[in-house]
């Protein structure tokens, strides 16, 4: 079966439409996120919509539970403090209920969805290092665990009770011995200097992971977020990807 793994929409919904628009035809489709659906960007409730529409399930992100005032912001940088701001002020009643529906973990037959770590996902720390892929691995009970949070797409791999780290490629063909924390970037805020909408395909039935990037009008998406009056850092980033 193929599964759909997106994350870190962060309420564009250029970048959001394109990646949808891009999905392989079926008629079930298995779409599942790992949470940032709102932040940053200016169109959180449209986000929100969308992906209730598609039946897609989700996990919390951390920008999600800081809009629904789940978490503490203090560790936020000054813009992610403004764009929480925002976003608290303009989620209609429906998106601020479906976020507080949203769990910290989802599991579903060979893999497992968290925004940050599994050993403590409401403390969404970020998956940065082996240590911590460590933990993740010790109570993972499936061979796969998507992540998302650090925007930057990349795999952790566990073989023989070591851990190592493999930066971003297209392709990732899972072995039968190994065991994965694959980070699946962000739709809506990439952070690899690719400013391309990121997403990627599980195909369970085959063990293979395939990235997808997506081109989206980012002026748009920029103007937005600008036209709202969110800081004009949040619009810029997105035409480098940073
Ligand atoms: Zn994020």
């Amino acid at each position: 079966m193929k599964h759909i793994i997106i994350s870190d929409i962060h309420s564009n919904l250029q970048a959001f439409e394109a990646v949808v628009r891009s999905f392989p035809e079926s008629d079930n489709k298995n779409i599942i996120c790992a949470g940032d659906i709102v932040g940053y960007g200016a169109d959180p409730n449209v986000c929100i919509d969308m992906m209730i529409s598609l039946g897609a399930r989700c996990v919390l992100g951390n920008h999600d539970a800081a809009s629904i005032n789940k978490t503490d912001i203090t560790y936020f940088n000054e813009w992610a403090k403004e764009a929480v701001y925002w976003t608290r002020e303009h989620l209609d009643r429906s998106g601020y209920g479906y976020l507080e529906t949203l769990p910290y973990v989802l599991e579903d037959g060979s893999f497992t969805m968290v925004h940050g770590t599994l050993h403590c996902p409401e403390e969404f720390m970020y998956m940065d290092c082996g240590a911590r892929a460590m933990h993740t691995f010790e109570i993972l009970s499936t061979k796969v665990c998507f992540v998302g949070h650090s925007h930057v797409p990349g795999s952790f791999i566990l073989r023989r009770g070591s851990v190592y780290y493999r930066s971003y490629s297209e392709r990732i063909v899972l072995e039968k011995d190994a065991r994965y924390i694959i980070n699946v970037g962000s739709v809506g805020q990439p952070r690899d200097d690719d400013p391309r909408a990121c997403y990627c395909i599980y195909d369970s039935d085959k063990d293979v992971v395939e990235f997808r990037r997506i081109e989206y009008d980012v002026e748009t998406a920029r103007r937005r977020i600008l036209d709202e009056g969110l800081p004009r850092y949040l619009g810029d980033r997105l035409l480098n990807g940073r």
